[in-house]
């Protein structure tokens, strides 16, 4: 895995709270496995997901808005590589 998509997956998967720091974070609750992920050839997670938590972001699909997931797991059911988790 090339260092880009390390720094994508680890985006999209953390925000940290750090109250010290005072810099607001939420643990992202979505997975996706990006060696699996077709990304941008596939997209269909990100077109249905009705709360746009899911979007492009060059050739990758990332978790944008995990705030906003309503836990539905229509992007686990959508997915035809298995690659999505919510927990
Ligand atoms: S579980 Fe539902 S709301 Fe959350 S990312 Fe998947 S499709 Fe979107
Ligand atoms: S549906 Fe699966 S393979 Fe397609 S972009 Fe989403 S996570 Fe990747």
């Amino acid at each position: 895995m090339d260092i880009n998509k390390k720094i994508i997956m680890v985006l999209g998967s953390f925000f940290k709270r750090n109250k010290n720091k005072k810099e607001e974070t939420v643990e992202s609750h979505i997975e996706i496995n990006t060696a699996d992920c077709k990304g941008a050839e596939c997209e269909k997670c990100v077109m249905a997901c009705p709360n746009n938590v899911l979007i492009k972001q060059g050739d990758d699909t990332v978790v944008k808005n995990p705030r906003a997931c309503k836990r539905c797991k229509v992007c686990e059911a959508i997915c035809p590589n298995d690659c999505i988790t919510v927990n």
